[in-house]
């Protein structure tokens, strides 16, 4: 017996050390990470590092993509190859659903049903038409905690064994097509603290066309999309992948936190991690409680609330959460 569940919210600080998943690119030989600018619960203004959602969004999707591949999901010929384009990418649905000139709430029935990432992920699609599919996915910026974040710019070198004048001469002269074998210098930066992480996720929306109010799959490809995209979203949590992780894994230290979900159509509570301050480890969580309390009044419970203390403790509660849940059916249009 699973437990239909409609929305998910995670609020969560994660402590990752020496990461490099946030570079937004290079001047020369110096590659940026990102910083931004945060109001704190006091207002006072913080220049933090942060990580972009679209990092941990596309994460999750290549989490997915994985899993979709090994469990024969529906995956368009875009997304059979991950191309982020989605369905913009594959000429022959676009061709066939052209030349049959299906309407707007066809097509995203259509969409739907031909790829499971385009249905969690969501994608624009702009060629004839301008159709979106809303996300069922939701993840905001990465905020390091004001003076909980560092970061430095450590030296690297790449060094080539064979450096003689001829072969010098070929390197620069490779130089000017841009292969870049010479030896070379550069400097990477690697960033060390506690981050605050939210994310959502609309369980009610997996196969769900929002033009004409009613599902374009069945219930039993429903289940194993929201079973596959919870399962990616704790995968999510524990393999950060991203940029420069080939020689840069980040070293996830501790991860606490709060699970809400909603088994109806009340939103399942989130606010930031942020809220309390950097030492402050309980304000957020007692918030999210007492929202908890206040939605759910005196009638039946529709929102449950669970904390989490530890990754091992994270992964166990979405453990039992994933196998006992399966997504909440909207009531459809007539
Ligand atoms: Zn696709």
């Amino acid at each position: 017996m699973t437990t239909p569940i409609a929305s998910v919210s995670i609020a969560a600080r994660a402590t990752l050390d020496m990461h490099s998943l946030n570079n937004e690119g290079g001047e020369g030989n110096q590659i940026q990470t990102r910083m931004v600018d945060i109001v704190d619960h006091l207002g006072e203004l913080h220049n933090v590092n942060a990580i972009s959602g679209d990092m941990l969004k596309h994460v999750l999707m290549e989490h997915f993509f994985q899993q979709a591949r090994a469990h024969h999901l529906p995956l368009c010929q875009s997304c059979q190859h991950f191309n982020t384009n989605r369905i913009n990418a594959d000429k022959e649905f676009l061709k066939r659903v052209e030349a049959e000139k299906v309407k707007d709430a066809d097509f995203i029935d259509q969409v739907l049903q031909t790829c499971a990432i385009d249905d969690v992920a969501g994608v624009l699609v702009t060629e004839n038409r301008s159709l979106p599919r809303k996300s069922i996915t939701e993840f905001g910026w990465v905020i390091g905690l004001p003076d909980r974040v560092s970061t430095n710019s450590y030296f690297h070198a790449k060094y080539v064994a064979e450096r003689s004048a001829e072969k010098r001469a070929e390197d620069a002269e490779g130089q000017k097509t841009g292969a870049n074998l010479g030896q070379s210098i550069f400097h990477r930066p690697a960033s060390s603290g506690i981050y605050a992480i939210v994310c959502h996720l609309e369980l009610a929306r997996i196969g769900y066309n929002d033009i004409k109010q009613t599902y374009a799959i069945e219930e039993s490809e429903r289940q194993r999309r929201a079973a596959i995209l919870l399962e990616s979203l704790l995968y999510t949590f524990i393999e950060l992948n991203g940029a420069m992780r080939s020689t840069q894994l980040p070293h996830l230290v501790a991860l606490e936190g709060v699970l809400t979900a909603s088994t109806g159509v009340i939103p399942a509570p989130l606010i930031s991690p942020l809220i309390g301050g950097s030492n402050d480890h309980s304000t957020y969580r007692q918030q999210v409680s007492e929202i908890t309390a206040a939605l759910n009044g005196r009638e039946h419970e529709q929102v449950s609330v669970q904390n989490f203390d530890t990754i091992g403790d994270f992964a166990t509660q979405m453990r039992s959460f994933i196998d006992s849940s399966s997504p909440f059916t909207l009531a459809v249009g007539r």
